[in-house]
């Protein structure tokens, strides 16, 4: 039946693409098609948890939409400021628990990255007037391409110094992108009230591995099911392990994870919808970035939906138990630096290497030291023996999670990337020496002066399993 459904979506997006019939038409398609979903499944009202699994839960939504043109983030090629909005994109939020034990916030925001200054800014300004401690708040990008640049997130992106008029928007929106997070963080911490959480892992298939076609992949969709104490879903948190680069124009929206929120929305009337991104910087949609193609992003969205509701009319887990929090920082080596010959000779080319070369030589020329290690977060939420939430900071490779679901010997393990801190990408052993854009020629557009040196897998699985040790 979703089978069908998906494939009459699909014909009909396309049959209408090919008559350019204008964006609210196709809207409609998809209203009507989510609408015959609902209507074509039952409801089914699941046993509300026992006493010992209900936490006081609160949520909230920021609408994050520039009103003015700014760069956007995640591709060298495009150098120009938006044109124009295609979706609204937000900043949401799930705070759990109660002020005796300190709460926890999770922030889930549509942009390419949240640099560790702005996390730990939000976590200092919503502390002030909360119970909020930095380990117990987490931020989560959606990793989207089509959401304004923020300073300190791949600041070399464009491969050349931007203009100071452009810069000027970036300054203006990491202002306000910054206030907005605090804003919705404390807004979910004051929405707290009683409520279970329920937990389920379903599969959408959309997601290819981009390096290789026989490469590992990691289809699992994780689902959070927040209800109220009647049972109506009140918030839904889904992960899924793909770039969100389905979109490549020049209008701002939340690409796929954007449409999976909406989508998500509608077929739950009131709950709020919030997407998180798993281990998928080697991961993009089968179809690759598709330039202005929102239908496709759309239907991919709708598979998430579907997927949730199919979820979430099932037997699905209770989240219970004590809330275990911990927080810690590794350093992980980079290669050896480039000498200042190597930088001279690289400075010379007109390209995004060069442009990367003499920012370091920039660097140099103030008396700044190049760096030699990244101080990298890793932060886990257990839920009892219930749920394991692990974050990960930047672009991670599939590979952890595949090891840190295949070596965990307990709970369900739920792996968000791109979270707290956008250093650069985060390859396994087998990307790094297998190298290519993921395993080391990225670096350049995060400013980062080399590759890593080997041995940062099990540095950072060693350090999640110690703190699941705890
Ligand atoms: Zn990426």
């Amino acid at each position: 039946m979703l089978a069908w459904i998906l494939r009459a979506v699909r014909l009909q997006s396309f049959s209408i693409n090919t008559t350019h019939a204008d964006e609210g038409q196709l809207r409609d398609v998809f209203w009507c098609s989510v609408i015959a979903i609902v209507a074509s499944c039952q409801a089914v009202a699941l046993p509300v948890g026992a006493a010992e699994s209900q936490y006081q839960v609160g949520s909230a939504r920021v609408d994050i939409t520039p009103d003015y043109p700014v760069r956007m983030n995640g591709f060298l090629v495009r150098k120009e400021e938006s044109r124009g909005v295609r979706q609204r994109i937000w900043a949401k939020a799930l705070a759990i628990g109660d002020d005796t034990e300190g709460p926890l916030v999770l922030i889930t925001v549509d942009n390419l990255g949240v640099p560790d200054e702005i996390t730990h800014e939000v976590a200092r300004r919503i502390g002030q007037s909360s119970k909020l401690r930095q380990e117990r708040l987490a931020i989560a990008a959606s990793h989207t391409h089509t959401a304004p640049m923020i300073n300190g997130c791949a600041p070399n992106i464009f491969g050349a110094q931007i203009p100071p008029a452009d810069q000027a928007h970036i300054d203006r929106y990491t202002q306000f992108f910054t206030d907005k997070l605090v804003e919705v963080g404390l807004a979910a911490l004051d929405d707290r009230k009683p409520a279970t959480m329920m937990f389920g892992v379903g599969k959408v298939t959309f997601a290819k591995n981009r390096r290789s076609a026989t490469g590992p992949i990691d289809h699992e969709l994780p689902m959070l099911v927040v209800r109220d104490l009647n049972g109506q879903p009140r918030s839904i948190l889904v992960n899924y392990a793909c770039h969100c680069v389905t979109l490549s124009e020049s209008l701002i929206g939340g690409d796929w994870a954007g449409y999976a929120q909406e989508h998500i929305e509608r077929i739950f009337p009131g709950s709020l919808a919030m997407v998180s991104i798993g281990c998928g910087a080697d991961q993009n949609p089968l179809l690759g970035v598709q330039g202005d193609r929102f239908d496709i992003a759309s239907q991919q969205g709708l598979e998430i939906a579907c997927e949730v509701k199919r979820l979430a009319d099932g037997p699905l887990q209770t989240v219970s138990g004590k809330i275990n929090v911990q927080y810690s920082r590794i350093d992980l080596d980079l290669a050896e630096l480039p000498s200042r010959q190597e930088l001279e000779q690289k400075s010379k080319l007109d390209s995004a290497i060069g442009y990367h070369a003499r920012v370091q030589l920039s660097k140099l020329d103030r008396g700044e030291k190049l760096r030699t290690k990244i101080d990298y977060p890793i932060q886990t939420w257990q839920f009892g023996d219930s749920l394991c939430m692990v974050f990960l900071a930047g672009e991670v490779v599939v590979d952890y999670a595949k090891r840190l679901k295949s070596e965990i010997p307990r709970a369900s393990i739920w792996v968000n990337a791109y979270s707290n801190a956008a250093p650069c990408y985060i390859p396994s052993e087998r990307v790094l020496s297998e190298g290519g854009y993921e395993g080391g020629s990225a670096m350049i557009y995060y400013d980062q002066p080399t590759r890593f040196a080997p041995g940062l897998e099990e540095k950072i699985l060693g350090a999640v399993k110690q703190q699941l040790a705890r």
